[in-house]
């Protein structure tokens, strides 16, 4: 995989690096309301939302070479590899040039963390972390009204397990930096969309 510094060199139109766009890292469970708040933040602060889950349904419907591995990891409730993960990513900043980017559901363990900032160079300027009991993220995810093959109770039993295991060395590792923002998400979209906005209204 290509770095920043390498992609530069390699005649990138715009680096990453040489924009420095600022990224929040958007974490939560699956069905904590990530994506909900991410279009509320993207409307009112004008950053770009990005979704890692998103941007991977997207490549596995294309007639990529991950086309298959990505929906049988993604059907498993399992993580994409960090390389495919990162690359999606780093091209969609490349693509859209925004300078604020929410990036929604990545990184999931501490190996996607790793290699976004070894690839891209940016370290995220916080991370917003919704928390939320797993119960009340189940009865939601139950009632997402999308049909996403994810979203049967299988695949959810599933994708909780790999959450609770992987995701807290991250916290762990950003809360050490002093760069989680967490959020107590099992109130309604609007009382947690309040106190969201406290946190952006701090920063820009
Ligand atoms: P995530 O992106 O974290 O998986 P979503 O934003 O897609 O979560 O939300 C999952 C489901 O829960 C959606 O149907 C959404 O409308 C609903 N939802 C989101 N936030 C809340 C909330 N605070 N209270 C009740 N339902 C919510």
């Amino acid at each position: 995989m290509e770095t920043a510094d390498e992609a530069r060199n390699q005649g990138s139109s715009v680096s990453i690096l040489e924009k420095n766009p600022k990224v929040v890292f958007v974490l939560g469970g699956p069905g904590s309301g990530k994506g909900t708040q991410c279009t509320n933040i993207a409307k009112l602060f004008g950053y770009t939302h990005l979704s890692a889950g998103d941007l991977l349904r997207a490549e596995s419907e294309s007639d990529s070479e991950n086309e298959i591995m990505i929906k049988n990891v993604m059907k498993e409730g399992k993580i994409v590899p960090s390389e495919v993960t990162v690359k999606l990513l780093q091209q969609a900043m490349w693509k859209i040039g925004n300078d604020k980017f929410l990036i929604d559901g990545f990184p999931l363990n501490d190996e996607n963390r790793a290699a976004f900032e070894n690839v891209t160079g940016i370290e995220p300027a916080f991370v917003l972390y919704f928390d939320c009991p797993v119960e009340e993220m189940e009865r939601r995810l139950l009632n997402r009204n999308q049909a996403r093959e994810d979203d049967n109770i299988e695949t959810i039993k599933k994708r909780f397990k790999v959450f609770l295991e992987s995701n807290p060395p991250v916290i762990s590792y950003y809360g050490e930096k002093g760069k989680v923002r967490k959020i107590d998400a099992a109130r309604s979209i609007d009382q947690v969309f309040e106190s969201v906005k406290t946190i952006f209204e701090a920063q820009d």
